[in-house]
């Protein structure tokens, strides 16, 4: 309760679905994508991934610390719940900043995904049917598909 009143903005809860983990992150989100990489759509099992990245430090693991399942190494990597399986978020950019699968949230961040990245290896089956900018890639390099 102390890191809470010290931080003063809002925080935000997260668990996952048998409730073994529980997290706590800033409502400071940095930036919010839909991925459509090959990479994430295996990791949560869906067509995309929306998820949310917010500086490492702001991301609190509030229970279940035991209950970790990590694939990856230090400072690159994600983090499930070792008991149900579900992604909660990963350890990006050398571990300064973490991508939070923003399924696993339990309260609505002010952030929106803005935008739709890995478009290039996008799922044939799945349609994109909003009028958000489409990229290849990252947001950041290549070609924009859909500017
Ligand atoms: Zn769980
Ligand atoms: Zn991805």
């Amino acid at each position: 309760m102390a890191d809470r009143e010290k931080a003063g903005g809002r925080r935000l809860g997260g668990k996952c679905l048998c409730g073994a983990v529980h997290y706590e992150v800033a409502d400071e989100f940095v930036y919010a994508a839909n991925c459509h990489c090959s990479n994430c759509r295996r990791a949560t099992g869906s067509a995309f991934k929306p998820f949310a990245g917010i500086e490492r430090d702001k991301l609190t693991l509030t229970k279940g610390a035991e209950n970790l399942l990590i694939f990856g190494d230090e400072i690159g990597n994600d983090v499930r719940c070792g008991l149900c399986g579900s992604f909660l978020y990963s350890m990006v950019r050398d571990g300064a900043y973490v991508h939070v699968a923003m399924g696993t949230l339990v309260d609505a961040p002010s952030i929106r995904p803005n935008k739709h990245i890995f478009v290039g290896s996008k799922a044939p089956w799945f349609a994109i049917t909003d009028d958000l900018p489409q990229y290849a890639e990252h947001a950041d390099g290549g070609p924009s598909l859909k500017p």
